[in-house]
């Protein structure tokens, strides 16, 4: 099997904090690197330099097409002790094209309780505007492996193998075990999987080669890798709710 993946649903802008790269960057890259699709996935607030409410709140100034590619605009929002599990209220989760939501530092998971961390991401996951779940092998916040993927399959939920955590410089390349393990898991249970490049600068948009080398070793349906085209992507989405910015979009999905 060789595989060509058309669509990035993990990127950061400036809007992050600590990314450094525009939309309209992202989806030059995008465009130049042959994707379809795009989706700009911006920290949420509970993350230090996290962007606000506001921001994810106007995302429909920003075309759907930009270049050659479609632009989704999304979230990585944070799990979250909170009623809804996110760090982003639901009104503003409504309004998104994307929901990806992960564990990350000093949002209030840092002392590595699996148990806590697994009941916290099963309530996030409960949540239907929740799309996908990013990086969940993150070493830093250890999760029960079997009962995040059943719950993922059971809920339509998508796990990421992250590309940038095969990088030795990552704060996540000791993880790489764990992500991997996910994979099989969610290639176990009959879920879906996604793998996403998590650039933080525009020249890494679409880099997933090392993510799709360990897939393809665990002999992972190709059907079930969600961000293979973008016909793929947006029907999958739309499929799970309305997606109220991409209405425009009927010709492709
Ligand atoms: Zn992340
Ligand atoms: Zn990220």
């Amino acid at each position: 099997m060789s595989l060509t993946l058309l669509a990035d649903l993990h990127t950061h802008s400036v809007a992050s904090g600590h990314a450094f790269s525009t939309v309209t960057e992202i989806a030059e890259a995008a465009s130049a690197a042959g994707l379809e699709l795009v989706a700009i996935t911006d920290h949420g607030p509970a993350a230090p330099g996290g962007a606000h409410a506001w921001y994810f709140w106007n995302v429909r100034s920003v075309p759907v097409h930009i270049e050659s590619v479609v632009v989704l605009m999304g979230c990585e929002a944070n799990v979250s002790a909170s009623s809804e599990g996110l760090d982003l209220p639901a009104e503003v989760l409504a309004g998104l094209d994307l929901v990806a939501v992960g564990f990350h530092p000093l949002t209030g998971f840092d002392d590595g309780d699996r148990a806590a961390n697994t009941a916290a991401l099963l309530r996030a996951m409960r949540n239907p505007l929740v799309d996908v779940v990013t990086h969940p092998g993150s070493a830093d916040f250890p999760l029960e492996v079997e009962t995040i993927a059943a719950a993922a399959a059971e809920f339509g939920v998508v796990l990421e193998l992250n590309d940038h955590s095969f990088d030795p410089h990552s704060s996540r390349a000791r993880s790489i075990d764990r992500e991997v393990a996910f994979a099989q898991a969610a290639r176990d249970a009959g879920g879906l999987i996604s793998i996403g490049s998590d650039a933080h600068y525009h020249t890494g948009v679409g880099s997933f080669s090392h993510a799709l080398e360990a897939v393809e070793s665990l002999g992972f349906p190709p059907d079930r890798i969600l961000n293979r085209d973008a016909a793929s992507v947006l029907a999958h989405l739309r499929g799970r709710r309305p997606r109220p910015r991409l209405e425009a979009l009927d010709e492709i999905g």
